[in-house]
C-alpha cells in the first residue's frame, strides 16, 4: 500500500487525465464511426467548422464559459460534451481512489474509455467500428502484464472464465439480432474486452455482463428486434458499474 500522499497525487492526477481523455472520446466517438481521422484536422465547431482555439478546448470549463455555445456562429453545443468529460474524470479519480493497488490503474482506465467511447456510439444509434473493441481488448489484455509484474497470476483464470461467459453470452445475442458482421466483430471483441477487465477486478464480474447479454438476446427473440439501439450501451453500462463496483468492494 502506498502513502496517503501517492494516493492523492494519483487521485488528482486520473481526475485530470480523465477529463482530457473524455474531450478526446468525444471527438473519437463523432468521427471513428463516420469514417474520419480521429487526430485530423484539429477540432472545429461542426456548424461553421471554425477551428477551436486551446482556449475554447479546456474540458468543462470551456463549455461553462462560452455558455454552451460555439464562440464564432453562436450554435448551440450539447451538454453532453462535458458531460462525457466529467463523467470520464470522475471514473479515472474514482478508481484511483477505490483501487488496492494502483498497479492496474492505467490499464483499467484505457479499458473505461473503450467501453464509455463504445456505449456513446451506439446511444448515437451509429454501428461500433470494430476497431473499438479491438483497442479495447488490447487495453485489457495489458491486465495479463500488471498480473505477471504484480505476481498475482490468480486473477487472470477469473479474467479468462468471464471472458468466455462474456463472449458466450454476447454470441447468443448476436444470434438474436439483426447486425452486421463489422457490427457483430465489434459486439465480440468488446465482450471479450469488457468480461476480462471485469473478471480480473471481481472474480466472476464478467458473468454479470454475461447475464445482461443473455438477457437481451431474451428480449430479441421475443420481440424479433434484436438489433436494437441501446443493448451494447446496456451491456457496457454494466461493465463500467462492474469494474467501479469491483475495485471498492476489493478494497
Ligand atoms: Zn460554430
Amino acid at each position: 500500500m502506498e502513502s496517503t500522499a501517492t494516493r492523492v497525487l494519483a487521485t488528482v492526477a486520473s481526475g485530470v487525465l480523465g477529463l482530457l481523455i473524455g474531450s478526446f472520446l468525444n471527438v473519437v466517438v463523432y468521427r471513428l464511426p463516420r469514417g474520419e481521422s480521429v487526430v485530423h484536422p484539429p477540432s472545429h465547431c461542426t456548424v461553421c467548422q471554425a477551428q477551436l482555439g486551446a482556449l475554447e478546448n479546456i474540458p468543462v470549463v470551456s463549455w461553462l464559459a462560452l455558455g454552451g455555445r460555439c464562440m464564432h456562429c453562436r450554435a448551440p453545443i450539447s451538454p453532453r460534451y462535458p458531460v462525457v468529460e466529467l463523467l470520464t474524470g470522475a471514473l479515472f479519480a474514482g478508481l484511483a481512489l477505490a483501487l488496492p493497488d494502483v498497479a492496474p490503474l492505467a490499464s483499467l482506465d484505457a479499458v473505461l474509455a473503450g467501453v464509455l467511447a463504445t456505449v456513446l456510439v451506439d446511444l448515437d444509434g451509429l454501428e461500433v467500428p470494430p476497431s473499438l473493441g479491438w483497442l479495447t481488448l488490447v487495453a485489457a489484455a495489458t491486465l495479463i502484464a500488471v498480473s505477471v509484474a504484480t505476481s498475482d497470476l490468480g486473477r487472470l483464470g477469473w479474467a479468462g472464465i468471464d471472458a468466455g461467459a462474456a463472449i458466450a453470452a454476447c454470441g447468443l445475442h448476436i444470434g438474436a439480432g439483426r447486425g452486421t458482421p463489422s457490427g457483430r466483430a465489434a459486439a465480440l471483441a468488446s465482450s471479450a474486452a469488457w468480461g476480462f477487465a471485469a473478471g480480473w477486478v471481481a472474480q466472476g464480474g464478467g458473468l454479470a455482463i454475461g447475464v445482461v447479454w443473455a438477457l437481451l438476446a431474451l428480449a430479441g427473440w421475443l420481440r424479433g428486434d434484436g438489433g436494437r439501439r441501446g443493448m451494447v450501451a446496456a451491456a457496457g453500462a454494466v461493465s463500467v458499474a462492474t469494474i467501479v463496483a469491483g475495485a471498492i468492494a476489493t478494497r
